[in-house]
């Protein structure tokens, strides 16, 4: 006969002991009486952890797995455990590799590494013994780092400790993930386009150089959000494309934006029909009078009901000289405190062509992508005094205008 404390479940005393410890009131408690405990609880959910990947182990060991359902262990733990794939993939591989890692499943025990070393000492011993030409882990090496360092820091030892051990197969990954990059452009029906992609963390970091020096806060008054920033400077980015003829490479023709509008678009007249950009189909008048100060314009005349009756040429204005006077006059855009260099700029057209403004370098001024967004569908003015300075003035308030960029307003 047994008796009933052998009958008893031990995740049950945990489940009764844990609610006992929750049912202490919170509150009112200093920062000395607080911070043994919340070490212990941390130790505790350590080791917890500890036995919750051994258990899994023990579970995917059983190989009643369907994979013809596509079924593995680490897809039932992340689904039916509510967790996260990380926890899922740490949890098997602390189960497989813990075996040989005794050292550091002792130190857990201790309290001297957390579950987060375990899991990385695990995920590179596992890489070293599915490699043919690395030797085995160095445990006792790994582990004093593990005990000095955090998680983060020792992310970099296990990676670092990879690569001495085995730099080919260091070198496979990495372009195994560069090979996986992807950009899925999804178009919508308007002409906007969703993005969802995967870049390797070397092409990543290219970009995010890119994206979060473009597309850090220009002063306190701009308040848009990290992703609004970030995705004004991808497009700056495009831009600049755009507009540098030698990134096209070849002695191609450089990529440029085409847009078809009628001359009374171009004026902004009451009642012209909307401008056509590729790719994007119909846009406001006035971002393809924005686009028309620097992008090759068809103009077309239409009639009464906006059919088109004759398509005149294609232009581009101004042309390569001007605009190289124009960059050295400005030295950069001219909107308020803007730091954008020349190269980044575009050439404004103060008085729009169509309302018989000139490609004259009194009517023209640098201005970055932004800015010149501001300007035109945001509804700034930009004018320049006799003595050659550049003066911002706000939106006419009489005139119902698009809200500028910085806005956040609904
Ligand atoms: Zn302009
Ligand atoms: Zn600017």
């Amino acid at each position: 006969m047994c008796d009933a404390g052998e009958l008893r479940d031990p995740l049950a005393d945990l489940e009764s002991a844990l609610a006992r410890v929750r049912a202490v009131p919170h509150g009112g408690r200093s920062r000395e009486q607080l911070t043994p405990d919340v070490i212990r609880l941390r130790r505790l959910i350590d080791q917890a952890e500890l036995e919750f990947a051994v258990r899994c182990g023990e579970l995917a060991a059983t190989g009643e797995f369907d994979p013809e359902y596509s079924e593995s262990a680490y897809q039932w733990i992340r689904d039916e455990c509510k967790v996260s794939g990380r926890v899922a993939s740490d949890a098997l591989a602390v189960a497989e590799q813990s075996a040989s890692l005794s050292g550091s499943v002792a130190a857990l025990d201790e309290g001297r590494i957390g579950f987060g070393h375990l899991a990385l000492m695990a995920h590179t011993a596992a890489a070293l013994t599915e490699s043919t030409t690395a030797p085995p882990i160095d445990e006792s090496r790994l582990l004093k780092q593990a005990e000095r360092h955090t998680v983060t820091r020792f992310r970099r030892d296990c990676t670092n400790a990879r690569h001495a051990a085995d730099s080919a197969a260091f070198l496979n990954d990495y372009v195994d993930a560069a090979d996986a990059r992807f950009l899925d452009v999804k178009a919508r029906d308007d002409g906007s386009v969703w993005l969802r992609g995967f870049l390797d963390s070397v092409g990543a970091a290219s970009l995010r150089t890119v994206l979060e020096s473009l597309g850090r806060r220009d002063g306190a008054g701009d308040i848009r959000t990290s992703e609004k920033r970030m995705a004004d400077a991808l497009v700056e980015l495009a831009e600049f494309a755009l507009h540098n003829p030698d990134i096209a490479g070849g002695g191609a023709r450089a990529p440029q934006l085409m847009v078809t509008a009628s001359v009374d678009t171009l004026r902004n007249a009451p009642g012209a029909p909307a401008a056509e950009l590729d790719f994007a189909g119909l846009v406001p008048a006035e971002t393809a009078r924005r686009l028309a100060c620097d992008a090759d314009i068809i103009p077309v005349a239409v009639d009464g009901e906006g059919r088109p009756l004759a398509v005149g040429r294609s232009r581009r204005m101004p042309n390569t000289a001007t605009r190289r006077k124009l960059q050295l006059r400005d030295r950069g855009c001219v909107f308020g405190n803007c730091d954008r260099p020349a190269s980044w700029t575009v050439p404004h057209h103060i008085v729009f062509h169509e309302n018989g403004g000139g490609n004259d370098l009194d009517n023209l001024a640098s201005l970055c992508n932004r800015h010149h967004w501001v300007v035109h569908e945001g509804g700034s003015q930009l004018v320049r005094t006799k003595d050659g300075r550049f003066l911002v003035l706000p939106p006419p308030s009489d005139v119902p205008r698009a809200r500028p960029p910085t806005t956040t307003a609904a």
